[in-house]
């Protein structure tokens, strides 16, 4: 089976040539740290780690999944292991405040960990990811002493933390979760319920676990306004920054599912658990989605991470594979066929991963940016910053999220396409990369629920198409900048013609939504597909452009790298872009067409 090649070209590319992270870290507070020697000393020293001890284990934690004994669950072989090396090398706090034990770099220095972690390994990269959740939550709207009894283990990896929102009755509609929380006089509360598909719910890698679970005072009223956000230990604090006596909180089983094996997702009973409240009562719900943009970036990574492993393995196995001769004559004549890339169809597949990937990382690194001053403007306490940048990140993060991760399964297919018959069989691994790459239009919010959240709030209802007028202005302005440049002028105009009509098919909507309710739903989908691939046009532009630059004057890389970066700007504007056109047609389609069908009249079994 092959391992993973940390992307640390590409990486750099975007960092330093596309996106200037040099310059804009020198204008955070929290980035006199993040100076480029530092920066590429982290990512090289991440890339090691990822390469050599996570990438070995992937196959492996997938065959061996995990395992619950006497209530216990433990994870596979080696997993242990990994984990120790990744707490004692600090990575756990890399971008968590100082105060509490963090190194205190820029937030999207952690995205680029999480990147390369969970390229390697998906289901590994979970429990940390988890646990920044629950970092990020109680930095927020802890108490100081909330901050100093969880953060601090937390942060040093000592603990390690889930998000328990899910019950049996509900996911996307949080407004029916039913566990209750009964305050107790000592200021505590108990809480009884169980939730669902609790990811880390428990597991041997860390000494605690700190649950973040959403839960419902008595009397509190019905429906999203009537949630409360807790945390609950595993094991209760002893008040020296160790742990005391157990708390009710319990693993029933553990879900069997298709993917993410070495990831325990878990049944948690809550029995009489002693609880504590965070955040103000009944406001639980925004407390926890106060992060929700950063986490969401944190999802839309597992459609990047996929499409560049995939690619990764599809391109070795493409070069080796010998099969039949080229249409155009033979390439290899000394060897019995010709290799799988010289046949134009794999070309297709292998360029159709190749610019998802870097064309997604692209997407990745150009909301980072915005995620770093959003967060500065939290822990600074600057809110009118945070609110400007959460909204600019507001509009981005449902196309990240539903967008790429959508990509990211059609790129892990097509590695499995790549391989023929052997895709299919598990030693190779391309089939285990589509089953836990599956997961990802599913949890932190389905991509149908990120559609609406596009389309119907962020959109029409909150800024009545301004988010759109907003984005695309800053596409047009650069498309208008770089006409004159002659290999990027192609993929300007049609940007140029792009914005516009990306703003025409808004207002329609717009209007059409007033006229029928249902055109929003039906929309939605199509309008985020859309918005996506136009949003990966303006990045591929962008690299092109930087190419482009490059190949005049001299750059960082060889002239190979800016030209491979210009071809395949070129097969994403000519084989991938033309798809906005049909999500362009669909959306405007009448919602008639998928209404009017009596729902008893969908099939038809006798
Ligand atoms: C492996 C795994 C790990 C998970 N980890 C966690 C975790 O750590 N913590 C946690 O709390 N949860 C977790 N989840 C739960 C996950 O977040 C939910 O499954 C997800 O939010 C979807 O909720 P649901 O399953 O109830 O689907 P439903 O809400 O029942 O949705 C079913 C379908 O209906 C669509 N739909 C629903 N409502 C609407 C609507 N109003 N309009 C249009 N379409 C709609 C959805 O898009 C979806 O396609 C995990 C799940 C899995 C499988």
């Amino acid at each position: 089976m092959p391992v993973y090649k940390a992307p640390l070209r590409d990486m750099k590319f975007l960092l330093n040539e596309v996106f200037d992270y040099p310059n804009h870290y020198t204008r955070l507070k929290t980035g006199a740290n993040a100076t480029p020697d530092i920066v590429d000393a982290i990512l090289n020293e991440c890339g090691k780690f990822c390469e050599e001890v996570l990438s070995p284990l992937y196959q492996s934690g997938d065959e061996e999944g995990c395992k619950l004994e006497n209530g216990e669950v433990t994870t596979p072989e080696g997993y242990r292991k990994a984990y120790q090396q990744y707490a004692l090398g600090g990575w756990q706090g890399l971008s968590a405040p100082e105060e509490y034990g963090g190194q205190g770099l820029p937030a999207s220095m952690g995205l680029l960990k999480q990147e390369m972690m969970g390229t390697a390994n998906w289901p590994f990269s979970m429990y940390p990811g988890l646990s920044m959740g629950a970092m990020n939550t109680i930095f927020l709207h802890g108490t100081e002493n909330q901050k100093q009894t969880y953060l601090v283990p937390l942060t040093e990896g000592r603990w390690g933390g889930t998000m328990c929102l899910t019950e049996p009755q509900c996911g996307t509609d949080l407004g029916q979760v039913k566990t209750k929380a009964e305050p107790q006089e000592d200021g505590s509360y108990k809480l009884s319920g169980t939730k669902i598909f609790i990811s880390s719910g428990d597991h041997d890698l860390t000494e605690n676990i700190v649950h973040i679970v959403l839960a419902r005072l008595p009397e509190a009223p019905k429906g999203t306004r009537g949630i409360s956000l807790f945390i609950v230990p595993k094991f209760l604090p002893d008040g020296n920054g160790g742990i005391g006596q157990s708390n009710g909180v319990t693993c029933g089983s553990l879900e069997k599912k298709m993917g993410i094996k070495a990831s325990a997702t878990c049944v948690m009973n809550f029995d009489d658990a002693t609880g504590f409240l965070i955040g103000p009562e009944n406001e639980g719900l925004n407390c926890m989605f106060t992060f929700m943009n950063t986490a969401r970036i944190g999802t839309a990574i597992q459609g990047v991470g996929p499409a560049e492993l995939s690619y990764q393995w599809a391109l070795d196995y493409a070069k080796e594979r010998r099969s039949m001769r080229a249409l155009s004559g033979k390439k290899e004549p000394d060897q019995a066929a010709d290799s799988l890339i010289h046949h134009a169809d794999v070309r297709r597949m292998l360029l159709t991963q190749k610019a998802i990937a870097e064309g997604g990382r692209a997407m990745l690194y150009y909301a980072a940016r915005l995620a770093d001053h959003m967060v500065e403007g939290h822990t600074t306490g600057d809110d009118k910053k945070a609110d400007a940048y959460d909204d600019k990140l507001g509009f981005l993060t449902p196309i990240l999220k539903g967008f790429l991760t959508e990509l990211g399964n059609e790129a892990a297919n097509l590695g499995v396409q790549v391989f023929g018959g052997h895709g299919y069989i598990r030693e190779h691994g391309m089939e285990q990369i589509v089953r836990d790459t599956r997961i990802a239009t599913l949890y932190e919010g389905t991509t149908g629920i990120q559609a609406l959240d596009l389309l119907g709030r962020k959109v029409l209802l909150m800024t009545q198409g301004g988010a759109v007028r907003e984005f695309t202005l800053k596409v047009a302005n650069f498309a208008r900048k770089t006409l004159t440049n002659k290999r990027v002028r192609p993929f300007s105009v049609e940007l140029l013609k792009l914005t516009a009509q990306w703003n025409v098919l808004t207002v329609r909507l717009m209007l059409a939504a007033r006229k029928d309710r249902d055109v929003v739903s039906s929309a939605a989908n199509d309008f985020l597909m859309y918005s996506g691939y136009v949003t990966m046009a303006y990045m591929w532009a962008r690299m092109a452009a930087v190419a482009s630059d490059r190949l005049d004057k001299g750059g960082a890389d060889s002239e190979d790298f800016y030209r491979a970066k210009l071809a395949t700007a070129e097969f994403y504007y000519e084989r991938l872009l033309p798809r906005a056109q049909a999500h362009a047609t669909s959306m405007l389609s009448p919602s008639k067409n998928l209404m009017q069908l009596n729902a008893e009249h969908m099939a038809f079994t006798d």
